[in-house]
């Protein structure tokens, strides 16, 4: 029956994959995830906003500054000083 044929053709081939994936492991098995890539990106940080010129930066490189009512997060001592300036 040529059915038959096309099974065993087709049980060779996974077995022959499967044998492939376990015996290289320098093949498609070892790729790098890009989800991780995305988070290496920011180093997994929370990204604050700095008030006065509006962009996100992460946690770890921005300036602190100990507001009246919370802490702000700055960019750069320029926009720290702008921003203390007017508030
Ligand atoms: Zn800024």
């Amino acid at each position: 029956m040529i059915i038959r044929l096309i099974i065993s053709i087709v049980l060779f081939y996974i077995v022959y994959r499967i044998g492939k994936l376990l015996f290289m492991p320098g093949g498609r098995t070892v790729k790098p995830i890009p989800k991780r890539h995305q988070e290496n990106l920011t180093g997994g940080e929370d990204l604050v906003e700095d008030p006065c010129c509006h962009t996100y930066i992460p946690i770890s490189d921005a300036l602190a500054w100990k507001g009246p009512d919370k802490n702000h997060y700055f960019c750069s001592q320029k926009c720290l000083d702008q921003y203390r300036e007017n508030h």
